[in-house]
């Protein structure tokens, strides 16, 4: 599965730390990530988890290789400021 959003064409992610370690969810589209975050922070949910396996892959855009847990935390928190 690779990911066709347009989010991956966000500027926004070209702030993410680079990572190109293959057990920290290279390959996985970082603007997914920060959706799965958002909607977590949203609800305030109590346990959040990254669950890399049903993340869509990217190779490409502003996505490509960027921090998937830096992406899922931010998207954590700017869900969470949403919410109040
Ligand atoms: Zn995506």
């Amino acid at each position: 599965m690779t990911c066709q959003q347009q989010h991956r064409y966000d500027p926004e992610f070209e702030l993410l730390p680079h990572d190109q370690s293959q057990f920290n969810g290279r390959h996985k589209c970082a603007g997914c990530a920060y959706d799965k975050g958002y909607s977590l922070g949203l609800l305030k949910a109590p346990s959040v988890n990254i669950d890399f396996e049903s993340l869509p892959n990217s190779q490409a855009g502003t996505v490509r290789h960027r921090s998937v847990q830096a992406a899922f935390a931010k998207g954590y928190l700017d869900g969470v400021l949403a919410s109040y």
